[in-house]
């Protein structure tokens, strides 16, 4: 086995262990590769494992990638933050994008969603608290921009997203806990919201420990990337 392959199986078995713990059935969550810095040749290693869904923060390193990898058929999810003026390329190659925080992108997204495509499956970024960026609806605002966002047709509304700030042990859990009381609020509203996209590769556990349905996990399946994940200092953020 490759390296990228058995790390694949060891972040299923930390899933597979975490979800038996909050007696959830693993087949419950689904785990988005986030192959962000790495190469076309990581990501076709990780799909040759049955892998096929791959998160991506950067634009244009991820069109090379999709471009380069169109043959796999593999799906694409945009995590990172979303510039007005990249709304078009995202809603054109993307399945999803899971990092949606205010209610223009949401529109610029949904205008330029080619009709040959379904709608792109869409996540709201919440702030909750000791969330690390700026980023993200504040829980206060988070119904009325589900509300609009959900009447756009070419998006389909799916659920909720955070990034908390790092943090150990039992404190992790306090964050993704907040995130899903809020969905399970919208809910009870009337949205009908099957997705948490919640838990990266230190915190993973917890996230599932509080429901997450898809963990975005990138360093435990291609190891320590050796450019800077630049995101935090994207969203100009002093954590
Ligand atoms: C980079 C990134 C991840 C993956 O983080 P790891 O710690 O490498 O697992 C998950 N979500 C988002 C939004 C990211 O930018």
């Amino acid at each position: 086995m490759t390296t990228i392959a058995s790390a694949l199986t060891s972040v299923k078995r930390r899933i597979a262990a975490a979800a038996e713990a909050a007696h959830r059935s693993p087949d419950d969550i689904q785990l988005l590769a986030v192959s962000k810095t790495w190469p076309a040749a990581a990501v076709a290693e990780a799909a040759r494992t049955g892998q096929r869904a791959f998160g991506e923060s950067y634009l244009q390193e991820a069109l090379d990638k999709i471009e380069a990898l169109r043959a796999l058929a593999l799906e694409w999810h945009f995590i990172g933050p979303i510039q007005r003026n990249k709304t078009r390329p995202i809603a054109e190659n993307f399945a999803w994008a899971h990092s949606v925080d205010r209610l223009n992108i949401a529109q610029r997204l949904n205008d330029a969603r080619p009709p040959a495509l379904p709608p792109l499956n869409v996540c709201l970024q919440v702030n909750v608290s000791g969330e690390a960026t700026k980023s993200g609806v504040d829980p206060e605002t988070l119904p009325a921009l589900a509300r609009a966002v959900a009447a756009l047709p070419r998006l389909t509304l799916r659920g909720l997203m955070t990034i908390p700030r790092p943090a150990a042990g039992a404190a992790q859990r306090a964050p993704f806990q907040q995130l899903r009381q809020l969905r399970e609020s919208l809910m009870r509203q009337g949205f009908s919201l099957d997705t948490l996209s919640m838990g990266m590769s230190s915190d993973l556990d917890a996230a599932v420990a509080e429901g997450a349905t898809i963990v975005r996990v990138g360093t435990a399946i291609f190891g320590a990337r050796q450019r800077e994940d630049n995101q935090r200092i994207d969203n100009g953020s002093t954590p």
